[in-house]
């Protein structure tokens, strides 16, 4: 397939501000590439006030540039995140959100990360679950993660975002993201459908890496701290029978899903609950859950990160379970736009 590609000009010149940088993308000489410094997160663009550009005079990369290691991900002008494979004489060689290989010369790098969140699902043809408010699930999905990160932030811990508005990500882009960046643990936010039983509190469910001991630990922290959260709110809530922190697994014996399969560090996918049920649905459509259940998730991976707390909600027996016909490929994806 034909490799995608964002060119854009590059130019001779070390500006103070991200956004003059970009007006100036119509420059021709042929240095290196022009980014602008480091964000650890996609929580905020970067502020044209206080961005400085880590070049010299001639466009080359200053000491701080250098020192700050490889560039392992880009956020784009246009605040999409993509995986870096390295650099070429034009910039950076990329993935595109469609998993796509890209060239791109602007962008803001990220040379690390503790977290990776990744809300589950985006773009027009990828919504997820849909409830009877008609609440999409990526859109959901998206700001609890936005919430989340800008906590785990303030408390000085970096976070990359694997999506940061509505497009189409291939669970594989997801997953490499964190991968590149070597994080710590990666999250995957999700609303579950269809609903099941009526149950007196909420029907978490934390999908753990088979058989990793600190998977297991992160699903439990999760579960408990998402429970504790969510039961207070007075509604009627669903539920699997066998909902808690458990492994799922498919007929070869593997973790079933993507975001739990392929990540190379400990990894869950979470379903915080049931968005299919009308009244959890009008509940996840009020800032009062979202602020909830974002705190929520921040305490989880905070005490991951930080405690050697165990968690609780432990099933035991992994849920034997195959998705068919999934929609976390490449299929039909369209990349937004990267510049
Ligand atoms: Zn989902």
């Amino acid at each position: 397939m034909m490799g995608f590609t964002v060119r854009m000009s590059r130019c001779r010149i070390a500006m103070g501000t991200l956004a003059i940088l970009l007006l100036a993308s119509s420059c021709t000489t042929g240095e290196r590439p022009v980014l602008a410094p480091g964000l650890d997160a996609t929580t905020t663009p970067p502020d044209p006030e206080t961005t400085e550009a880590l070049v010299d005079d001639d466009g080359d990369r200053t000491a701080a540039m250098l020192d700050a290691g490889p560039v392992r991900a880009l956020i784009t002008p246009t605040g999409v995140v993509v995986p870096v494979l390295g650099e070429d004489e034009n910039g950076y060689r990329i993935v595109t959100p469609c998993g796509l290989d890209g060239s791109i010369v602007w962008g803001t790098p990220i040379h690390s990360a503790r977290v990776a969140l990744d809300p589950g699902h985006g773009g027009e043809v990828e919504t997820g679950a849909v409830g009877p408010n008609g609440l999409a699930e990526k859109d959901l999905n998206l700001d609890v993660v936005k919430r989340a990160a800008r906590i785990l932030e303030e408390r000085g811990i970096s976070v990359v975002l694997t999506r940061t508005s509505d497009y189409r990500v291939p669970l594989a882009v997801r997953a490499q993201i964190g991968n590149e960046l070597d994080v710590e643990v990666m999250v995957s936010v999700h609303h579950n459908a269809p609903t099941a039983n009526r149950s007196p509190i909420p029907g978490t469910e934390i999908f753990v890496q088979l058989e990793n001991e600190e998977s297991r630990r992160l699903g439990g922290l999760l579960y408990e701290e998402i429970v504790s959260a969510l039961t207070p709110f007075d509604v009627s809530w669903s539920t699997a029978p066998d909902a808690g922190a458990l492994a799922v697994i498919n007929e070869n014996g593997e973790n079933s899903y993507g975001m739990v399969r392929r990540p190379l560090m400990p990894a869950v996918l979470a379903e915080f609950g049931y968005l299919s049920n009308p009244s959890e649905a009008e509940l996840f459509a009020t800032e009062a859950y979202l602020d909830a259940a974002s705190l929520a998730l921040a305490d989880g991976v905070g005490r991951f990160l930080e405690t050697e707390d165990s968690g609780s909600g432990f099933v035991d027996e992994p849920r034997r379970f195959s998705p068919g016909g999934g929609t976390g490929g490449a299929n039909g994806c369209v990349d937004p736009a990267l510049e």
